[in-house]
């Protein structure tokens, strides 16, 4: 029996890769793409960051620059769906800035990423099922910055509520005081997400500069009730934009932006960590090693399932970088 739970815990992990096409600034300045994507091969890339150097990388899929919103959907969508069926699911995507994080997650109007097609995939189930199950379904939004928890849907938007990770009396991670707003419709999910979106940057000269420094969380609340058994549950599923993962230049740093990037160097590492651990199957699971990982621990492991999408970027100006992102999913799957 031990066994096969062992079975299930490694098939509970999967990681993509996504690599962005070359944009064409960098087309202009003449950069080259070190990435090599073969697209009879859904689950390989080749690295090749000189003619002398070519490394292969293995995935659970490899999504390419012509792969759009909609295919990248496509493969995310079991993950999607097993919240309605009680399980806990937490959806990552990790990067260097620049790589499309973002582009994955949130999208852009004219073309919506991962969080939206999700929104719209429960409530496409939830009426599919409405004659055997009640759904209902909300949505908290929050930010990690140097280790602490802020909520993007708090309309006082009071800068003092300090919001932490406590035990709950069934042993799950909660947020008191975190707002858990219900949503009826795809059109009230997409004004909380545009609404926390706006909040993000409030008090930040550049929003984009803080948005890379930060983790982004939307927490969507699954509760069902059977309709004949009155069987109820409760699943949530995290989709989360992490803040960008390039070191910061050793020389020259100092002060917050220093702290800054050892806090999110910390939070990442400790997510890796979780997620080896989780996928090696370790005994211990260091959870309590970032607020991250503290948050999310009744998400990540035991029959909970995650998906990490590696965002990198396909420019030799990144190579550095792009290596370092591989070389972090070889290290969580
Ligand atoms: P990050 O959040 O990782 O910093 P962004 O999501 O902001 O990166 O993406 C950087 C830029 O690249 C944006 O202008 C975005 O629209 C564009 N981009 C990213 N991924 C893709 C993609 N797969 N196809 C087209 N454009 C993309
Ligand atoms: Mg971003």
């Amino acid at each position: 029996r031990l066994y096969n739970e062992l079975i299930e815990l490694r098939g509970n992990i999967r990681v993509f890769c996504r690599c962005r096409p070359l944009s064409s600034d960098e087309v202009t300045r003449g950069c080259s793409s070190v990435v090599e994507i073969d697209s009879s091969q859904e689950t390989e890339l080749q690295f090749v960051p000189s003619e002398k150097e070519r490394k292969a990388f293995k995935f659970d899929h490899v999504f390419g620059p012509e792969d759009d919103q909609e295919t990248v959907f496509s493969e995310t969508v079991p993950v999607v769906r097993s919240v309605m069926d009680g399980f806990n699911v937490c959806i990552f995507a990790y990067g260097q800035t620049g790589t499309g994080k973002t582009f994955t997650m949130e999208g852009v109007p004219e073309n919506r990423g991962v969080n939206y097609r999700a929104l719209e995939e429960l409530f496409r189930m939830s009426e599919e099922r409405s004659t055997s199950v009640a759904y209902t379904f909300s949505v908290s939004i929050l930010e990690v910055y140097n280790e602490k928890i802020r909520d993007l849907l708090d309309e006082s938007n009071d800068q003092s509520k300090r919001l932490d990770v406590k035990k709950s009396a069934d042993g799950t991670q909660e947020v008191p005081g975190l707002v858990e707003a219900p949503v009826y419709n795809i059109d009230g999910v997409w004004e909380k997400l545009k609404f926390g979106a706006r909040n993000r940057s409030v008090g930040s000269t550049n929003a984009n500069e803080l948005s890379s420094r930060s983790h982004c969380l939307v927490r969507v609340t699954v509760r069902s009730e059977h309709l004949v058994t009155g069987q109820r549950s409760r699943s949530h599923m995290w989709l989360v934009d992490l803040a960008g993962s390039e070191r910061v230049g050793k020389t020259g740093v100092e002060g917050d932006r220093l702290k800054e990037s050892q806090f999110i160097n910390k939070s990442l590492s400790a997510l890796g960590d979780v997620i080896s651990a989780l996928a090696s199957k370790n005994s211990h699971i260091p959870y309590r090693n970032s607020k991250l990982t503290h948050l999310l621990q009744s998400s990540l492991g035991g029959d909970c399932k995650t998906l990490m999408f590696i965002q990198i970027s396909p420019s030799s100006t990144d190579s550095g970088e792009t290596l370092c992102s591989l070389n972090f999913a070889s290290r969580v799957r």
